[in-house]
């Protein structure tokens, strides 16, 4: 008897049946840029072995204009359709299948090339697109209609059509970006032609026997997005001109609501997909920040969807769904959903990996196979880059003992998990702990070796990370500053005016922390969330904004955040999450202040100036001042080995503390543990 009934039940789609009710949603990986196809097909191979029901490829072009950006994947020629060829033949051989995702990006390319139904430039795009006419319009159509019948060529087992986020078809949609007064445009019958008429020409192109997957989008979130009514009769369309599955899109690229970072609740759009149960009669599937399979199996028991979409989950564990149904759930890599690694790496031009799981996309390089001669490793910290050493070289057949002097493994991640909106560091630290009661394993908690301690082992791995760098201010001994560590550990008093000396990450996260006068978070609480960021029912209204926009719960302190940098505060947080933690800050009225100096902190605040002539002397009152200044490498226990001649390895914060993160730290341990 399983946990998950529901998500483990196959879904039979008369021609074809699914082995269970999971799919890997698509991701753009960079993968298919590097024409590595071996690199391709191991990645989705591995996925396919962990069990997944049916994976959605990341998005192919139809044509150059229609790519997100120029070069980027398509099915263009015949060697095109055989490089496909080998990724389809694994993943069928390892018991997969896999749909390809037609992308047209419309005026989202980054491609002074670009088109859409109207010439109006996008917020996120410096492009402008050139208007289609009559002929252009049947070029696309004819064009999404080709890339659908190679993909069956190529051995996919499907396609799926991108008509939400905001993408080309989404842009015919809505007067937002649709401004024709021709048959594409003007009624909603003519803004609807084309999604429609597309999926009726795949469906011609790639017969009866081939799933064809619509992404639909149901809440827009942009001001005129579309109405709930409209949502429902697209949907219909779509059905009727062929589509097999429905797929749920959540949100526009260029809204300014999160749809899937860390802080958005587990399953918060989900009762969007509800509405559309039993509006048509082909299998619906929901998504956006599901990540767990009891959260999966809710999801489904509630009558939300037919199957439910996970992408960055797959990139945490490819065997997300054998683990689920082999009643190992507690092994499962948990995504946090930081994007981190994947998505700010897609927007950085990088291959996309996983904070997580550092082998994400890099299956064929980085490999954790058995060692040669079994050997004792030592780790001196517990944090994310010394559990990571832990468990890779313990899977891979060392013998392992784990010190940490806390008596907690996680170190900075324990900090993490306090902050609002960042809970899913709390499941990260449960899984590291689940993963080091391992019979190679010893733990060691509370514990802090001597040099003597870690003579005898065949490998030593210093993690000690890090401790907070001293700013050296004058005052700063004073009984009305404290350090960030005192903040987050809990049981500080803090004031009720506070300035937070540095806004790093960690500085963004002390003040979000202290505009709540407690535990409560959002991200615990989807109707305060909803409210929080202005998300209307769609059938309230349009778009699913709400007309009076965000409702934020007022601030528990007055915050001022500093930095000595003239630059925009928070400029270096995530590509993809650093708007978020600003606008969370902003709506909270923190208020931000960059090129100061610090003068001196005295009873009354914090005395700072501006600029190299040091002007405009000015007092930011506040009764705690906290020290947020960034950290330096905690390197004792090295040097204190290195005086011995003992050789050890330092990585994580221990390594370098500037620009220190999880990311880094588990990727360098990982890396380092697959050599030994
Ligand atoms: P950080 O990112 O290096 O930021 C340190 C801050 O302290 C900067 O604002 C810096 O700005 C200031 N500072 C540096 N030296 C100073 C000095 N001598 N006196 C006064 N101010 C000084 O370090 P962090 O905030 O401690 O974060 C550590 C790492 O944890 C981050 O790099 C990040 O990777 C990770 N993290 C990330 C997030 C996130 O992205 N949300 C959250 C938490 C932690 P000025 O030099 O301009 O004053
Ligand atoms: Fe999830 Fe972060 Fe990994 Fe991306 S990098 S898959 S968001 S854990």
């Amino acid at each position: 008897m399983t946990d998950y009934p529901r998500l483990l039940e196959p879904l039979d789609l008369g021609f074809t049946t699914l082995r269970n009710r999971v799919l890997m949603g698509s991701m753009h990986t960079g993968l298919e840029e590097t024409k590595d196809w071996n690199r391709v097909a191991t990645f989705y191979a591995e996925r396919a072995e962990g069990g997944v029901g049916l994976m959605v490829t990341g998005g192919m072009s139809p044509n150059r204009e229609g790519g997100v950006f120029p070069g980027a994947a398509g099915l263009f020629s015949d060697a095109d359709i055989a490089n496909h060829r080998t990724v389809t033949d694994r993943v069928h051989d390892a018991g997969g299948k896999i749909a390809m995702q037609i992308l047209h990006a419309g005026r989202y390319a980054y491609s002074p090339e670009c088109v859409a139904p109207s010439p109006i430039k996008s917020p996120i795009s410096p492009f402008p697109p050139k208007e289609l006419d009559e002929d252009g319009i049947e070029k696309q159509i004819a064009d999404i209609a080709t890339a659908a019948a190679r993909a069956r060529e190529a051995g996919y087992d499907g396609v799926e059509v991108m008509g939400s986020e905001g993408y080309f078809l989404n842009q015919f949609l809505v007067e937002h970006t649709n401004k024709r007064t021709d048959r594409w445009g003007d009624s909603l019958e003519n803004r609807q032609r084309l999604p429609v008429e597309v999926v009726r020409r795949v469906r011609e192109a790639v017969g009866d026997d081939f799933i064809l997957i619509y992404r639909l989008s149901m809440i827009d979130l942009i001001p005129k997005g579309q109405t709930w009514d409209e949502v429902v009769a697209l949907a219909g369309k779509i059905e009727a001109a062929g589509a097999t599955i429905l797929n749920t899109g959540i949100g526009w690229h260029e809204a300014r609501i999160p749809t899937i970072a860390t802080s958005v609740p587990r399953r918060a759009f989900t009762w969007v997909t509800k509405k559309l149960m039993g509006e048509v009669s082909i299998p619906v599937i929901t998504s956006n920040r599901i990540n767990t399979p009891e959260v999966a199996e809710a999801v489904l028991a509630d009558g939300c969807a037919d199957m439910i979409s996970m992408a960055r989950p797959f990139l945490a564990d490819s065997h997300f769904v054998a683990k689920a149904a082999a009643g190992r759930a507690a092994e499962i890599a948990p995504c946090i959903a930081c994007n981190q690694a994947c998505l700010d790496h897609t927007f950085g031009g990088k291959i996309s990996s996983c904070l997580v799981n550092p082998r994400a996309c890099h299956e064929t390089e980085l490999r954790y196979d058995p060692a040669e001669t079994p050997r004792h490793v030592a780790v001196v910290g517990a944090g994310a880059a010394g559990v990571t050493v832990a468990m890779v070289a313990a899977e891979r057949g060392h013998r392992v003992t784990l010190w940490d002097k806390a008596e907690q493994i996680g170190g900075q991640l324990n900090m993490a998990k306090v902050i609002p909106g960042k809970e899913e560091f709390v499941g990260l630290v449960d899984w590291m702990a689940r993963m080091v009661e391992h019979p190679s394993i010893d733990v060691r908690l509370g514990t802090a070796p001597g040099v003597d301690d870690l003579r005898a082992a065949d490998e030593v791995v210093i993690a000690t990370g890090v401790s907070p760098r001293d700013p050296g201010i004058e005052g700063q001994d004073g009984p009305n500053v404290l350090s960030y560590i005192d903040v987050l550990r809990g049981g500080a008093e803090v004031g009720a005016r506070v300035a937070v000396i540095g806004a790093g990450g960690i500085g963004f996260d002390t003040a979000d922390f202290l505009t709540h006068d407690g535990g409560e978070s959002t991200t615990e609480d989807l109707d305060a969330w909803l409210r929080e960021w202005g998300v209307a029912d769609p059938e309230d209204h349009r778009g699913g904004l709400e007309p009076e926009g965000p409702r934020p719960e007022p601030s528990a302190r007055h915050i001022t955040l500093l930095q000595r940098k003239s630059e925009k505060l928070g400029k270096r947080l995530g590509k993809t999450t650093g708007w978020i933690h600003r606008a969370s800050l902003a709506m909270k009225d923190v208020q931000m202040v960059g090129g100061v100096n610090y003068e001196r902190i005295v009873p009354e605040g914090l005395e700072i100036s501006f600029g190299e002539a040091r002007e405009r002397p000015t007092l930011i009152e506040a009764d705690t001042i906290v020290l947020c200044a960034g950290q330096v490498p905690e390197r004792g226990l090295a040097d204190a080995l290195e005086a011995e001649g003992i050789a050890c390895h330092v990585i994580g914060g221990a390594d370098v503390a500037a620009e220190l993160d999880a990311k880094r730290a588990i990727d360098q341990g990982a890396r380092l543990a697959a050599t030994f």
